[in-house]
């Protein structure tokens, strides 16, 4: 139970200081779809900037990416996206309500809503058996459902304005494509050589049939994706190092390693396309307590490259090596394919293939409401319960409040100047409202690692008082060492 009430504390404490907000909430609310306030979008953008810069910035071997949402409708048919990315789903005959067939199975099982990942439509019917046993998670009538039907989940949108030129396209429900569609650009413009990556940060968009447990499931949401393009026969290596370095990226940034585990997918969960996937887990407080799925990382092997070189010629646009093939099943049958638009040359094999890929993709929405879970604390101080977030400071919305004592004796204009020149280095926020006590545990809340407070003695020594958030202890730092200070201590 306690747990249980963890997460309705996050909740709380995210609207009562402005992390997220409900969207739209002045008109009575969008179901599944937030908005991040003042501190939300701070910790979100910091999350980002963490990923972004353990995966891009900091090697040699990846660069970024930032594709259009959306793309030309066959990108997603080449993908399997138009045909295979969808729900199975059945409907309860008494209250209306759809369920996917996967949940329901398991909900009934184990009680929990949120373990299983969108799984091919054939797998699904063939695990889904009989319904007639099967009760509703809403109304709890018993073998009301209707038969199994597939649910898709991409929204459209239209595009154009006139008739004549106007076309459906589908908002994309996953980053990674816009990635491999611009692969052979990358490749001819970024002097990269295999193993190389390419990363990127999005918004996608998935017409979700369950939503719950905050942002863990929301329709619009955001990813980190990279395609860690290799040469067949190194992937299985290369998929080895990835699930450390995406295990460690999390644990680097303060998540508890017994909060954290991979788990990998057994054969039959495997998605169409992956030879190998193990997912990285959080321990949310949903539910009993569920391990719950934060990041999976894939070997797609020349999946998604091939599917797209299949897409080209259907459009006749192989003409490269002034092939135009007439059977594209033939071609691959004698090889051909592996000297397609798509492939690569290696300098140092002399040989050309269509690279493999391992794939990371990671939700930054789930990552950013497991670093709150993790760093959300409650400890009793002489009387008071103190609520606080114990970030790690890259990830803290504010790194330094400052504080006047007092609002006189010119004290104010000092805390000014010094929150100032702070800004220059790092995000700092400056109070002098109420008394001093209560505008720490509001930077407690708020996960500021440091409050300076001005005071009497900083007129006459040049003095301020720093206070640590996690032990409280205050220290006196002079305001010539104040920002080598803060560096130290907050750019690890
Ligand atoms: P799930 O099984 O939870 O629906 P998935 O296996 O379909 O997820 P992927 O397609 O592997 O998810 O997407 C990669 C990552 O994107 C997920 O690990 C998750 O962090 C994030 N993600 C996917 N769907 C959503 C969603 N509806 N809301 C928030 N984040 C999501």
């Amino acid at each position: 139970m306690a747990k249980i009430t963890k997460l309705d504390d996050i909740v709380s404490l995210c609207k009562r200081r402005g992390f997220i907000f409900q969207s739209s909430e002045i008109y009575g609310g969008l179901a599944s779809c937030y908005d991040y306030g003042p501190l939300g979008v701070e910790l979100k953008n910091n999350v980002k900037k963490a990923w972004w810069k353990a995966t891009v910035q900091m090697r040699d071997d990846i660069v970024g990416l930032d594709s259009s949402i959306l793309m030309h409708p066959l990108v997603w048919k080449a993908s399997g996206h138009t045909d295979k990315f969808a729900d199975l789903i059945a409907e309860c005959k008494k209250c209306n309500t759809r369920t996917r067939v996967d949940h329901l199975k398991e909900k009934i099982a184990e009680q929990s809503q949120e373990h299983t990942e969108h799984i091919a439509i054939d797998t699904a019917i063939a695990a889904a058996g009989e319904l007639s046993n099967k009760t509703c998670p809403n109304c709890g009538s018993v073998g009301k459902f209707t038969e199994p039907m597939p649910f898709k989940l991409m929204f459209e949108t239209q595009m154009g304005a006139n008739v004549d030129d106007s076309m459906t396209l589908q908002l994309r429900p996953e980053t990674a494509q816009g990635i491999f569609a611009n692969f052979r650009n990358v490749l001819d413009t970024a002097r990269v050589r295999i193993p190389f990556g390419i990363a990127q940060i999005g918004k996608s968009f998935r017409n979700e049939v369950t939503t719950k447990a905050f942002i863990f499931r929301t329709r619009e949401f955001e990813q980190a994706e990279l395609e860690f393009f290799c040469q067949p026969g190194t992937d299985e290596d290369w998929f080895g190092r990835w699930k450390e370095l995406r295990f460690n990226w999390y644990t680097d940034l303060g998540i508890r390693k017994e909060n954290l585990r991979l788990r990998e997918h057994s054969g039959d969960e495997l998605a169409h396309y992956a030879k190998a996937c193990v997912d990285v887990e959080y321990k949310f407080p949903f539910g009993s307590g569920d391990w719950q799925e934060l990041e999976g990382i894939a070997n797609r092997t020349d999946y998604d490259l091939r599917q797209h070189q299949r897409g080209m010629r259907t459009l006749n646009k192989w003409f490269e090596n002034g092939r135009d093939l007439a059977n594209i099943e033939l071609a691959e049958e004698a090889g051909d394919y592996q000297s397609g638009p798509l492939s690569y040359f290696d300098d140092e094999q002399k040989a050309r293939y269509i690279p493999y890929v391992i794939e990371p993709s990671a939700g930054i929405d789930r990552s950013a409401l497991a670093f709150l879970v993790d760093a959300y604390d409650e400890e009793q101080v002489r009387s008071e319960t103190r609520n606080l977030l114990r970030f790690h400071p890259a990830l803290a919305p504010i790194k330094v409040a400052v504080f006047p004592l007092v609002k006189r004796d010119g004290l104010p204009d000092i805390a000014h100047n010094i929150c100032n020149d702070l800004k220059k280095h790092f995000n700092c926020f400056y109070d002098e409202k109420g008394a001093i006590g209560r505008r720490y545990r509001r930077q407690d809340e708020a996960g500021t690692p440091f409050c300076v407070t001005v005071d009497g003695q900083t007129k006459e020594d040049k003095t301020v008082t720093v206070r640590d958030r996690d032990s409280m202890d205050q220290i006196r730092v002079s305001t010539d060492q104040m920002l080598s200070y803060f560096r130290e201590k907050l750019e690890t």
